[in-house]
């Protein structure tokens, strides 16, 4: 059975590098809008001119702008997918749910990463990335072999403007207030299954695995 995922959690969580253990697996495609926009910021795309501030703030980006890309990218995929910070609104979930149908997909996981603020708090704040090819890294639980230089390419890594600690807290904040409702949302539609995020990568990614097993989506290793 392919995937169609969605990874639902706080910042920081792991959900960015659960899904590309989980892609380097299986046949399927990892979908980031935080990526993505990323990206067109880098750019200077009009999309990223748009959204550089409301990002750099920690708040979100309208259901219209991310709802219409999301369409874009989904529609034209042939083979499974993750979505890794989409959806992040109830509306956002409601679109998504009348889409999927007219391209002959369904939903058929939500996992929903748990882990503590306090550990989401160090997280973040140790996360690091290469400008150069956009490789992630934390300072203490995924540290480059040279400190503060990234593997691939020698280049000095950067911190994302917005996991500075003055826009975190904001992050959180939207977090419960407009995502956190998701929860609930999948619980009713019996696709939810919660996964402590608090242990390694690994010992998550094994957490991960033994759900997607249990549910049928994967062969048993
Ligand atoms: P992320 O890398 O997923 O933490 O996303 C970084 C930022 O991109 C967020 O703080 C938002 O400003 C924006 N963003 C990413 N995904 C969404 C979304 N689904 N809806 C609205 N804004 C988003």
């Amino acid at each position: 059975m392919a995937i169609y995922g969605v990874l639902l959690g706080p910042p920081g969580v792991g959900k960015g590098t659960q899904a590309k253990l989980l892609a380097g697996k299986f046949n399927l495609t990892h979908i980031s809008t935080g990526d993505i926009l990323r990206d067109a910021v880098n750019k200077r795309t009009p999309l990223g001119l748009q959204v550089e501030e409301i990002m750099k703030s920690g708040k979100l980006v309208s259901d219209d702008i991310i709802n219409a890309l999301m369409e874009d990218y989904i529609k034209n995929l042939n083979d499974g997918f993750l979505l890794d910070g989409y959806p992040r609104t109830i509306g956002q979930a409601t679109f998504l749910d009348n889409f999927l149908p007219r391209y002959g997909k369904t939903l058929n996981i939500v996992l929903a990463i748990d882990v503590d603020d306090e550990e989401i708090i160090r997280r973040l704040a140790g996360r690091r990335y290469c400008p150069t090819c956009g490789r992630g890294y934390h300072v203490i639980y995924d540290p480059p072999k040279e400190s503060e230089t990234c593997d691939n390419d020698g280049t000095k890594l950067i911190q994302r403007d917005d996991d500075k600690p003055e826009t975190i807290r904001e992050r959180l904040r939207v977090y419960r207030e407009r995502t956190a409702p998701l929860i609930d949302y999948y619980r009713e539609k019996n696709l939810l299954e919660v996964v402590d995020g608090s242990g390694s990568i690994e010992e998550v990614h094994g957490l991960v695995l033994e759900v997607l097993e249990r549910k049928g989506i994967v062969d048993k290793a």
